[in-house]
């Protein structure tokens, strides 16, 4: 089988590097590497790419595709909610149990809407969270953002600017609860360390202790779960 892939070549780099993510693999390369030195290290690495693919293609094919109908499951902090869709006066969302009620009105747009509808459920579920979350942080301790806000993000978890403004993905919060905390974490500790530095790591792990299990989580749901075909994930029984 061919392998395909995709060369990055940069100029600051001095070795090379790989990485699958989303189905695909990416190599990185120094800017003047010849092709043939490149080929020959993506041989070398043949056995560990393939293990990678077919464990994201696996992942990819577990899941069903993305239609925003009645009887679909969608996660809100790990739990699954079963949609069912209405058509009523007014739009709106609300949670019943584990039902998401979807009401949409008869001049709406039966493809969009319901989506439509659910995401913006999402960004005002996440800023409750997010301001309850915030409520109880100790001031005391540095890390205070200025403002906090839910957006679309379509390959990222969340954000920090340099003006202390801290921004996440509504996708997020698809994620169990514990993993939602670190990433806010996560991007509470660049507001001293605006980097991934080794004091960064050391931040992060005073005040998320678990960070590594989260981390991880991250780079394995990511590409389901931050894809607008899915936005799921596949339970793998590592912890709730
Ligand atoms: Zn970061």
């Amino acid at each position: 089988m061919t392998l395909t892939y995709q060369v990055k070549r940069s100029r600051r780099r001095r070795s090379l590097a790989i990485k699958v993510a989303r189905g695909e693999v990416m190599v990185q390369a120094p800017w003047r590497m010849p092709e043939a030195q490149i080929r020959e290290f993506v041989e070398l690495k043949r056995d560990w790419i393939s293990r990678h693919l077919e464990r994201q293609q696996h992942q990819l094919q577990a899941l069903p595709e993305r239609n925003w109908q009645s009887g679909e499951q969608i996660r809100w902090l790990g739990t699954p909610l079963t949609l069912v869709i209405h058509e009523s006066t007014r739009k709106g969302c609300k949670r019943l149990g584990n039902e998401l009620h979807v009401t949409i009105t008869a001049r709406s747009n039966p493809a969009t809407e319901p989506q439509a509808t659910i995401v913006r459920w999402y960004k005002d579920c996440a800023q409750l969270w997010l301001n309850e979350f915030f409520a109880v942080w100790p001031r005391a301790n540095e890390l205070n953002p200025v403002a906090w806000s839910v957006g679309s993000f379509t390959g990222k978890w969340g954000h920090c600017t340099r003006n202390a403004e801290l921004k996440f993905s509504w996708k997020l919060w698809l994620a169990p609860e514990w993993v939602v905390r670190d990433v806010v974490i996560h991007e509470l500790c660049h507001l001293r360390e605006f980097n991934h530095s080794r004091r960064f790591w050391a931040l992060v792990e005073q005040h998320s202790p678990d960070y590594q299990r989260a981390e991880a989580w991250l780079r394995q749901h990511g590409m389901t779960v931050l894809n607008p075909q899915f936005l799921d994930y596949v339970e793998t029984g590592q912890g709730a």
